[in-house]
């Protein structure tokens, strides 16, 4: 049994049918029972140890600090304690905790918290990237609890969402082999699935059997889904899945990976056991990726 997938397995209920309501949002956050995470520079505040966590804070101290109101985004309910996040640039105040790197701390938080700051990151940084209407140009607020901008222009009144860009990361394998590549980029050592973002008007399966065929060479037949992970860097979801080859002549691409091999299952077993040491090579990415999921699910027969 794995354990959950990290950024999945948040405790919270997203409350999608309540943050609409302005005035239940304005209770909730006046309501001294709240929670807020605060992020700078797009790093959660984490109480730091052993076994770190993230450092919540109370509705007083936030908006002391920024004003609260519009910079709050809902994160979902626990409890009955809602919680929330907020963009903490600008603000000098000093919080008891620490920010830190989310790719860094996330391996090291309980799931639950890893989950609530893909969610919180994720949505901080389409605020900040988003304050213009893509219709018209004029500014935009939030709405909807965060989940929403709209525009400021009576006349345009659009309504803008945020963005989850759909990524395809897929497990190939041929008779008892997988087929794993690398990017330049890639720390030294390191051999994953091979990945790409869908493009409109594509399926899963189709980017699947793109992906493949313009970076390897290689024919894909049956696409399975196996599991998807949300990954808040900014804001995709990757969707993990086992194709089928049905050649293995490997034609590289050498704009997209500097290598791409077969490997054998018993290599792949031992990549995995070595993924946590940056000697090794070759070896697995670490076990927050999907790609390790996917592989640990197919040696273990999935
Ligand atoms: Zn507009």
């Amino acid at each position: 049994m794995l354990p959950p997938i990290v950024f999945t397995a948040s405790p919270l209920d997203r409350a999608s049918a309540r943050r609409g309501d302005p005035a239940w949002m304005a209770a909730r956050l006046a309501d001294p029972t709240s929670r807020f995470l605060p992020l700078r520079e797009l790093k959660p505040l984490v109480r730091p140890g052993p076994a770190p966590v993230l450092a919540w804070q109370k509705a007083a101290a936030v908006d002391e600090a920024f004003g609260l109101g519009e910079a709050a985004v809902l994160l979902g309910v626990d409890g009955g304690v809602c919680h929330f996040a907020v963009d903490a640039d600008g603000g000098k105040t000093e919080f008891d905790g620490k920010f830190i790197d989310a790719r860094t701390i996330a391996p090291q938080l309980p799931a639950g918290d890893a989950a609530i700051m893909a969610q919180a990151r994720s949505l901080i940084d389409w605020h900040r990237r988003h304050r213009f209407c893509a219709n018209c140009g004029k500014a935009s607020v939030p709405d909807q609890g965060g989940y929403a901008r709209r525009c400021t222009d009576s006349a345009c009144g659009a309504l803008h969402f945020p963005r989850t860009d759909p990524v395809a990361i897929m497990l190939v394998v041929h008779g008892s082999d997988c087929l794993l590549g690398r990017q330049s980029r890639f720390m030294p050592g390191v051999y994953s699935a091979l990945a790409g973002f869908l493009e409109p008007g594509e399926s899963i399966e189709e980017a699947v059997r793109r992906e493949v065929a313009e970076e390897a060479g290689i024919t894909v037949g049956a696409v399975r889904y196996l599991a998807s992970q949300p990954w808040p860097f900014p804001s995709s979801l990757m969707i993990g899945c086992l194709g089928t080859a049905l050649d293995r002549v490997i034609t590289r691409d050498g704009d997209e990976l500097e290598d791409v091999r077969w490997f054998t299952r018993d290599e792949v077993a031992a990549m995995a056991a070595r993924s946590g040491d940056p000697s090794a090579n070759p070896r697995l990415p670490a076990p927050m990726s999907l790609a390790f999921q996917l592989a640990q699910i197919w040696l273990d027969g999935g």
